[in-house]
């Protein structure tokens, strides 16, 4: 069994893999980072962590095929609709084209490996897949 470990601290990786994000308080405006006071209203009530849905809509997408060295491309880089939370993701176990990526198309959450160490501990990230049954709308566009 590999040890893994969330990249980012507001992946929860439990028997499904799901996104929390701090809603504020006071507006309910939602965050992925930790902040001290919120960037909508500036409350600095406080946050409620609450999860994110699973499931959501792609609403923006870029193609990326340049990339840092060592980053594979092409890969698609989007933002998520989760029942009304923004969340920037790679939509991944896609092909990279505008043939299988649309915007409009559903999504769910999965993870994905960022690569295991020496120690047998395994790196985990967030990206997007398609939900079996949308694939192919796209070419009505
Ligand atoms: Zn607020």
């Amino acid at each position: 069994m590999v040890a893994q470990i969330p990249l980012v601290d507001y992946l929860v990786l439990d028997d499904e893999p799901r996104l929390v994000s701090k809603q504020c308080v006071t507006c309910g405006a939602r965050f992925f980072d930790r902040r001290n006071a919120c960037a909508a209203c500036f409350s600095t009530a406080g946050f409620d962590d609450v999860d994110v849905a699973r499931e959501g809509t792609l609403t923006a997408y870029t193609i990326v095929s340049h990339a840092a060295p060592g980053v594979p491309v092409p890969f698609v880089a989007g933002v998520v609709d989760c029942d009304g939370t923004s969340v920037r993701g790679n939509v991944v176990n896609v092909s990279p084209d505008p043939e299988h990526v649309h915007l409009g198309m559903k999504v769910r959450l999965t993870i994905v490996s960022a690569g295991v160490d020496a120690a047998g501990t395994e790196a985990v990230g967030y990206g997007f897949e398609p939900i079996e049954g949308s694939a192919g709308s796209g070419r009505e566009r």
